[in-house]
C-alpha cells in the first residue's frame, strides 16, 4: 500500500497540498476504503462535519461528510432535498450541478484553518453526483448545512479555501489568526 491510513493526520493551512487541484480516484481499492475510514474517524475526533482528502495530505478527489439533523430544521434526513446525512458518507470524484436559489451568507469554519471562520456566500441548494465505496454512482439533491458542506469540500478538491471566498470583513477579523498559522508553519 502506498499510503498508510493510520499515519494520516489533518494538515493545516498553509500546507501546499491544500492549494493543489486533486486528481480523480482511478480505482476504488481497499486502500481507498481504508483511507475513507481513517478520514471519518479524524473528522469525528475533530468534531467536524466534513473532511476532504487534501486535508489529510492526499491529492484525491474524495471527501467524507457527516451532517447531523438540526433541531430547527423541520425537514428530515430522508426528505428531498436532503439536509443531513444519516451516517458518515463518502463521496468519490464528486461533481456539483444545478445550484438553486439566491446565494446566502453563512459563517463557515474549516478543520485546516483552526480558530478561523468567515462569512461565505453560496447557493442554498445544489445537486451532487459521486461514487460510493462500492463504485456505484449516486445523485443527491441537498439543502441547508449539507449543501453548504458539499460545496466547501468540493472547493478543497480544487485547492480553494474559505480564505478565498469569505467577505472582506471576515478576512479582516481573521487576519491575526491567518498570520499566526502562516508563522507557525515556518
Ligand atoms: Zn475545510
Amino acid at each position: 500500500m502506498a499510503v498508510d491510513p493510520s499515519a494520516l493526520e489533518i494538515v493545516h493551512y498553509p500546507a501546499e497540498v491544500l492549494r493543489r487541484r486533486a486528481a480523480e480516484v482511478a480505482e476504488i481499492s481497499d486502500e481507498v476504503r481504508e483511507v475513507a475510514a481513517r478520514m471519518i474517524s479524524l473528522m469525528h475526533e475533530a468534531e467536524g462535519i466534513g473532511l476532504a482528502a487534501p486535508q489529510v495530505g492526499l491529492q484525491w478527489r474524495m471527501f467524507v461528510a457527516h451532517v447531523p439533523e438540526s433541531l430547527e430544521d423541520d425537514r428530515s434526513a430522508s426528505s428531498d432535498p436532503l439536509t443531513a446525512t444519516l451516517a458518515p458518507t463518502v463521496y468519490i470524484n464528486p461533481v456539483l450541478t444545478l445550484p438553486e436559489g439566491v446565494v446566502e451568507p453563512y459563517d463557515e469554519g474549516c478543520l485546516s484553518l483552526p480558530n478561523i471562520s468567515g462569512e461565505v456566500l453560496r447557493p442554498p441548494r445544489i445537486t451532487i453526483t459521486a461514487l460510493d465505496l462500492e463504485g456505484k454512482t449516486f445523485t443527491t439533491r441537498g439543502a441547508g448545512l449539507l449543501a453548504r458542506c458539499w460545496q466547501h469540500e468540493v472547493d478543497h478538491l480544487d485547492g480553494v479555501l474559505i480564505l478565498d471566498r469569505m467577505s472582506q470583513l471576515s478576512r479582516l477579523r481573521a487576519r491575526r489568526a491567518i498570520k499566526d498559522l502562516e508563522r507557525s508553519a515556518v
